[in-house]
């Protein structure tokens, strides 16, 4: 296919949520799909699936511990990460395998060419796939980001790992350092110390997870030191093989580890597209500049998901694809989308989720607002569970009775959220919220409603 130009309807790069714009109904029209790694994307492969299929025997390999104050004396005989590893990527990969072969071989996609290779372009509506040319009427980009190295002297050399490597380990370290405080190290400080790995946290700022509201942030931080080795406000400068393992200096002190994992953040896949050629603006960030529709300041070119959202998200990801689906298929009448009340979970220990303003968002915006706490340990359930650290907290606009924030920290934290995510998302107020139906007790959601009875409206 090399210097020969074929032209498309429709070019689609990226297979994460890029890949479900197309079905049926885009039969008629002659598709190309670009992907340069592992088809499915960071989600199906090294994301969101795979995480959380580890977090589930974490949390299971930590039960024991919780069980004794209970009066419940079990033990943990030991965990086998190759079978638990084996297990998730038994299931993934053939997913990923699965979802290539449809799209290459499969009759339903006749009308759809993939190419495995990296697309960059060249001009306006016309792209390079290493070496082949491929131009389109309408392009849609979806090609997500990539965890970003910290630049420290001797990383590089020592070997340092990102989430798209640390979960096809051959075995557990018995030490790991974890250089950065943000959600994926909050995860793989769980997972890894649940399987019986010694775990360190260095992280630049002064508490774990600094963007949830402070007080999440705080409690959680302070979890975290009794479990973990955690070295807040710290920065690593430079790290050297030693005859035990790894040697890490950082400003203030030093580390010794078998296995050190760059959980810093990640960048947009911006800069492998060479977006100025297309005139297709990028923000400082590097996510592609979109409007409420998805367009790109470029005509017939869309943008989704992790390439221009900075939220970052799967379920946003998604919703950004259906948009832009729609509106590939009804050009007359488009769609935008809606990042209105957009939530998110930190599956931890104890779980996190969140969804609209934190206190200090709030404050910062000159919000007018009432708060709310509620702790697991004032309701049975709590009681039951002998939960002593978790609580919901609840902002909400004193004169509608909106909510504007809930967070919760404790367990369930990601199921317990959604009703609250629900009223926000329909305009249900908190009053009518806890008085126009019944809470079943004693349930975990009437963490819930007690939150929403403590806010006083006057
Ligand atoms: C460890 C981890 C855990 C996560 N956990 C969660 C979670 O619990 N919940 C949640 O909502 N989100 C989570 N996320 C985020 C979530 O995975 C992403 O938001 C989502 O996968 C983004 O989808 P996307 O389609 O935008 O991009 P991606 O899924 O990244 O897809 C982009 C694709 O484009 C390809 N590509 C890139 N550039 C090019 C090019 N030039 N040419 C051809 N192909 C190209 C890439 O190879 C990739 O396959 C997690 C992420 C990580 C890293």
């Amino acid at each position: 296919m090399n210097g020969h130009v074929t032209h498309f309807d429709l070019v689609i790069i990226g297979t994460g949520s890029g890949n479900s714009i197309l079905d049926s109904r885009f039969a008629d029209q002659r598709v190309a799909l670009v992907e340069r790694g592992m088809f499915g994307g960071t989600c199906l492969n090294v994301g969101c699936i795979p995480t959380k299929m580890f977090v589930h025997p974490a949390d299971l390999a930590s039960m024991p511990a919780a069980g004794a104050r209970l009066g419940v004396d079990a033990t943990l005989d030991g965990v086998r990460w190759a079978d638990i590893r084996d297990r998730v990527f038994g299931r993934i990969d053939p997913i990923a395998a699965g979802g290539r072969e449809y799209r290459l071989h499969h009759e339903d996609n006749k009308n759809v060419t993939v190419y495995e290779g990296t697309a960059r372009f060249t001009g306006p509506r016309t792209l390079d796939v290493d070496g082949a040319v491929l131009t389109a009427d309408r392009i849609v980009l979806a090609a997500g980001g990539r965890p970003v190295l910290p630049d420290v002297p001797g990383l590089e050399e020592v070997g340092c790992h990102t989430s798209d490597t640390v979960m096809r380990i051959d075995k557990l370290p018995r030490r790991l350092t974890i250089i950065g405080g943000g959600f994926v190290s909050a995860e793989f400080a769980h997972v890894f110390s649940s399987f019986g790995v010694e775990v360190s946290v260095v992280a630049r700022s002064g508490s774990l997870l600094r963007h949830e509201d402070a007080e999440v942030s705080a409690r959680f931080t302070e979890l975290a030191r009794e479990k973990w080795d955690v070295r807040p406000g710290r920065k690593v400068l430079r790290a050297s093989r030693t005859a035990g393992g790894i040697r890490l200096e950082l400003d203030e002190g030093a580390l010794e580890t078998d296995l050190v994992l760059a959980a810093i953040g990640r960048i947009p896949n911006s800069d492998l597209l060479n977006l100025p050629a297309a005139g297709i603006e990028v923000a400082e960030t590097g996510h592609v500049v979109v409007d409420a529709q998805q367009r790109t300041t470029a005509e017939g070119v869309w943008a989704l998901g992790d390439l221009s959202s900075p939220y970052e998200l799967k379920h946003v990801a998604n919703h950004e694809e259906r948009v832009v689906q729609h509106n590939l298929l009804n050009p007359s009448s488009p769609v935008e989308s809606d990042h209105r009340f957009v939530p998110h979970a930190v599956f931890t220990a104890p779980q996190i989720a969140s969804v609209g303003l934190t206190e200090e968002e709030a404050r910062a915006k000159g919000v007018r607002y009432v708060v709310a706490k509620q702790a697991y340990g004032d309701i049975a359930y709590g009681w039951a569970m002998e939960d002593t650290t978790g609580f919901a907290k609840l902002l909400a606009d004193p004169a509608s009775g909106q909510l504007l924030g809930a967070h919760i920290i404790g367990p369930q934290a990601s199921t317990l959220i959604q009703p609250l995510i629900q009223a926000m998302s329909f305009g249900l107020s908190a009053r009518d919220m806890a008085r126009g139906q019944y809470w079943i007790h004693p349930a975990m959601p009437e963490l819930v409603e007690n939150a929403l009875l403590n806010l006083r409206f006057d």
